[in-house]
């Protein structure tokens, strides 16, 4: 062929393609779970989702996992209108693109992280997890041009929960919340990223960073705290410490690298890692939120060690301590979706999980879309880790 069938056959192709995103770029019919009371059941109810905007992506959604956020709106008050789609673990297909949208194409497979606004200070300071705009662009129950996302037969229907809302077989997401994942990554796998696995790895790659030979303790071992523990392992801590209350999930901590397990007694639990570790433990991750854990956590901090508080507590919660537990340079701190920036880390979680790194698949249960409901209830009874919705 020469340069110039080339040439137009090029712009053909692209023509086409701008003729197809135009197409897609309209309301689009979809199935969500829709949450329409606080400690309501999911209801799959037919939805028509708003057409992306500009610098908005319309995702086929293929497979959510389920956090414990999505169990925590769902039954706890948290000032987010209802009713509501929620789900924030999405992973799927770019079906089309809005205005200024660079970084993914349409066909692309994706899976979506939190939402941030990318000028604010913590924004451009590499650090979108603490974005000023936060609440809005992840919580208002709206897309951040202020439409509502969804139509029901009952009427307006709020989403956006996490830039996303992906219990559902379509979504609207955002550029910078969308990322690019390699085309042959199971969706069930690489939903997980978006923030259950991102928050628990990134605590300890970004967050912590320990040192091969330095040990760490992991309070609690659902799929936040074992993402943490997989991580630990990764970067060569010794000794990794494993507590909960369940003797088979310290058995699969065990199994996926930690040295040692404890079931958690907060009265016994400083002196049982003591035990352990005489001059105390250098990094703690509580994922419990509990007061008599966090509290047993300071007491058990080596000099300069370092406790990280993941959990959203309920209202009410305080932690009492004795102030010169902190002395000797220790801290306390919270961290958020793991300090990452998901444009930057996810596709460095999947480079190690496609290393043998990260086992991330250890923890995942399938359920079809349709199960929504069953798989809830399996994650709350702790008869599964990480349950991942799967739309056929
Ligand atoms: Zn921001
Ligand atoms: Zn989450």
């Amino acid at each position: 062929m020469d340069a110039a069938v080339i040439a137009a056959n090029a712009a053909i192709s692209a023509v086409t393609a701008e003729a197809e995103n135009a197409a897609a770029r309209q309301p689009t019919a979809a199935t969500a779970a829709v949450l329409r009371a606080r400690g309501a059941p999911y209801a799959l109810e037919a939805v028509t989702l708003a057409a992306p905007g500009p610098g908005q992506v319309l995702v086929e959604i293929r497979a959510c996992g389920i956090c414990h956020t999505d169990v925590g709106v769902q039954n706890y008050e948290q000032g987010l209108p209802l009713p509501q789609v929620l789900g924030h673990e999405g992973a799927g297909i770019v079906r089309a693109i809005g205005e200024g949208v660079g970084n993914v194409d349409i066909g692309d497979h994706v899976v979506l992280s939190y939402a941030s606004c990318g000028h604010c200070g913590n924004c451009t300071d590499d650090h979108p997890q603490y974005c000023s705009d936060f609440m809005l662009l992840n919580y208002a129950g709206l897309l951040s041009d202020g439409r509502v996302p969804m139509q029901a037969a009952g009427g307006a229907v709020y989403g956006g929960f996490f830039g996303q809302s992906s219990f559902a077989t379509h979504a609207i997401a955002y550029a910078r919340n969308t990322v690019k994942i390699p085309p042959d990554l199971d969706f069930a796998l690489a939903a997980p990223f978006g923030c259950g696995m991102q928050t628990g790895a990134g605590t300890v790659y970004n967050s912590l960073a320990p040192r091969a030979g330095q040990s760490l303790a992991v309070f609690g071992t659902g799929s936040v705290g074992l993402a943490a523990l997989m991580a630990a392992v990764d970067s060569g801590c010794s000794p990794v410490i494993a507590v909960d209350i369940n003797q088979e999930r310290i058995d699969l901590a065990l199994q996926l690298g930690a040295s040692h397990g404890i079931l958690s007694d907060p009265s016994r639990l400083a002196a049982d890692l003591r035990a352990i570790l005489p001059t105390g433990v250098d990094f703690i991750v509580d994922t419990t939120g509990i007061a008599a854990i966090i509290r047993a956590g300071t007491e058990a901090l080596a000099s300069r060690g370092q406790l990280a508080v993941l959990a959203v507590t309920p209202p009410g919660t305080e932690v009492s301590i004795n102030p010169n537990l902190l002395l000797g340079g220790k801290s306390i701190r919270g961290a958020v979706e793991g300090d990452a920036d998901p444009q930057v880390f996810i596709p460095e979680l999947i480079e190690r999980h496609r290393a043998g790194r990260f086992p991330h698949d250890r923890l995942v249960t399938t359920y079809p879309f349709s199960a929504i409901n069953e798989a809830v209830a399996d994650m709350r009874a702790g008869r599964v880790i990480k349950p991942v919705l799967v739309m056929d």
